[in-house]
């Protein structure tokens, strides 16, 4: 990560943590390893981005219903899905720099650089040679570049049996065999290496045995599929339909950091897709136009979004890109966008030993859908919004001429207006003379259209920093004048400017550039 863009995050960090949006969980007892409490601010800001999400997805699509299913799911549903036994990750620790890696990509690593090794004795060879060289003759004679070779199988070989035969032994055995240094001490003081599934379990009901194993949901898209039919059904929904959902997900990443983009307890924003097979490819390169236009719509910067296919599909996938978006660690994934065909619903189907199909009337055919899925993380989510809207700005003179403005420099967050906390704060110029009773009386008028901060303490220039600290994208200030005239001032947070405006017309005046339904129209 460049240096500016280390800085920015660890910036956005503290503001989050000092302006009420961001707290490290159970801070009181230095905090619990990639798990976050939205305070007061972050928990308005990320609800704006719930009701973006939902009533785009759900309102303005008249074929799209949502759901909210429980965190617990019968055990089966894991089993079915996979995750019980590919949910996996083979961990392992260095003794003395107290790292922990990912088994597999450590050998994956070695095995690397002995590929490399083969790379450049042909190099050489091919130098040396000439013209005259034959590279296939080479490759298949040469003492060294066999010796490589035959480490290179070997290794490949005994990767992919520790990892289907689950055996953490030998795969402890293969690094020590292949003598890998920790990248940070350089020494090979490994603890033994622990297959880790990334699901949290519990227990349900008071007896401990292993069939009362539950787990935390690690993705919201099952709860989806589990209710195809139900939904289905009773919503007599006609494919094609799409099912949507808020919900946390659970994961015990094994490296995690970088603030909410990798957190163990997480929000996703999921739906799933119902088509019939065969027209999968075309929802999937709708709802990829669609998800990309309801991202820039927010007006964080076009070029701050790019797609990015999955080279490497799972199994169930026929295809699959993620929407990355340009963090301060650089592009990284925001939303996934899959076509996972039948495989969930056929799974389940399996395991449950139900029928999880569709009668199409039209065709007089019964079939298993194929399903296009659009998931997305709030938490990251609410990061990019956080972080491209942090912004420290210097004064200019014409700014700082500019009535009650404080300082020659400001921090401010231009968080899209629809999403900001508050919306409007009200502020009397001084505690006298009637003004805070007046600036009471205009909050009282204006709270339930819009969400007002009332502020009366400190310089006004102070109070307009809170706001801008905060993202509030108007200022209303009540002086003297407004006893006689019933005007306030209207100061904007992005260009500062101010202007007079009737109390009787602030309703019209600022509602359209805060509303959440400008904001879905203009998607
Ligand atoms: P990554 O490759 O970054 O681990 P993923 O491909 O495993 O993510 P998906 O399973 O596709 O993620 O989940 C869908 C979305 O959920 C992601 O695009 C991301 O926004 C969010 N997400 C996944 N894992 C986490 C996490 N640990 N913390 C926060 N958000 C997450």
């Amino acid at each position: 990560m460049a240096n500016d863009q280390e800085n920015l995050l660890k910036k956005v960090i503290s503001h989050a943590k000092e302006y009420g949006f961001v707290f490290p969980s159970s801070e009181i007892y230095d905090g619990l390893s990639a798990v976050y409490d939205y305070g007061q601010n972050g928990v308005e800001l990320k609800n704006n981005i719930k009701e973006y999400w939902w009533k785009f997805m759900t309102q303005m699509h008249d074929n799209i219903v949502g759901i909210d299913a429980a965190i617990f799911m019968h055990p089966t549903v894991w089993k079915a899905s996979g995750h019980v036994d590919a949910f996996n990750d083979p961990m392992i620790d260095n003794k003395d720099s107290k790292k922990r890696y990912r088994a597999d990509v450590l050998v994956e690593d070695a095995i690397g650089k002995m590929e490399e090794k083969i790379e450049k004795e042909i190099e050489k060879a091919a130098k040396r040679f000439g013209e005259s060289f034959d590279k296939k003759m080479f490759s298949e004679t040469n003492p060294r570049v066999l010796e490589y070779k035959k480490k290179v199988d070997e290794a490949n070989e005994r990767l992919k049996n520790a990892m289907t035969g689950n055996d953490m032994v030998a795969m402890k055995q293969l690094i020590v065999d292949l003598e890998i240094n920790d990248p940070i001490s350089g020494t090979k003081n490994w603890t033994d290496v622990r297959q880790f599934n990334l699901m949290f379990s519990t227990e349900m009901g008071s007896i401990a045995e292993d069939a009362n194993k539950i787990y935390l949901r690690p993705e919201t898209a099952q709860g989806i599929f589990v209710n195809f039919l139900n939904v289905q059904k009773t919503g007599r929904m006609k494919i094609p339909f799409g099912i949507a959902q808020i919900g946390k997900a659970f994961r015990n990443e094994i490296v995690a950091r970088q603030f909410i983009f990798r957190m163990r307890e997480f929000e996703q924003m999921e739906m799933q897709y119902f088509v019939k097979p065969g027209t999968e490819m075309e929802a999937y390169e709708f709802w990829k136009a669609k998800r990309m236009k309801w991202h820039q719509a927010l007006g964080l910067g076009t070029e701050n979004y790019r797609f990015h296919d999955h080279l490497n599909l799972a199994h169930y996938a026929n295809a699959a890109c993620d929407i990355q978006f340009n963090f301060p660690m650089g592009f990284k994934e925001l939303e996934g966008i899959h076509s996972r065909t039948d495989f969930d619903l056929k799974s389940h189907e399996k395991f449950s030993g139900k029928k999880l199909q569709y009668f199409d009337t039209e065709s007089n055919q019964s079939y298993v859908p194929y399903v296009v899925e659009t998931s997305v993380g709030l938490d990251r989510l609410f990061l990019s919004i956080l972080s491209n809207s942090y912004k420290e700005e210097k004064l200019v003179p014409k700014n700082i001429g500019t009535d009650g403005e404080e300082g020659n420099e400001r921090v401010v967050l231009s968080i899209p207006a629809a999403l900001a906390p508050y919306k409007i704060a009200v502020l009397p110029l001084v505690k006298k003379d009637g003004l805070d009773e007046k600036a009471k009386s205009v909050v009282d008028q204006l709270k339930s259209t819009f969400r007002c901060y009332y502020e009366e303490k400190d310089t006004i220039g102070r109070r307009y920093r809170r706001m801008d600290a905060i993202g509030t994208p108007y200022c209303i200030t009540i002086d003297h004048q407004t006893l006689q005239d019933n005007t306030v001032t209207l100061r904007d947070r992005d260009t500062m400017k101010q202007e007079r405006v009737a109390i009787q017309s602030l309703k019209e005046k600022i509602g359209e550039s805060v509303s959440m339904i400008k904001l879905l129209q203009s998607i």
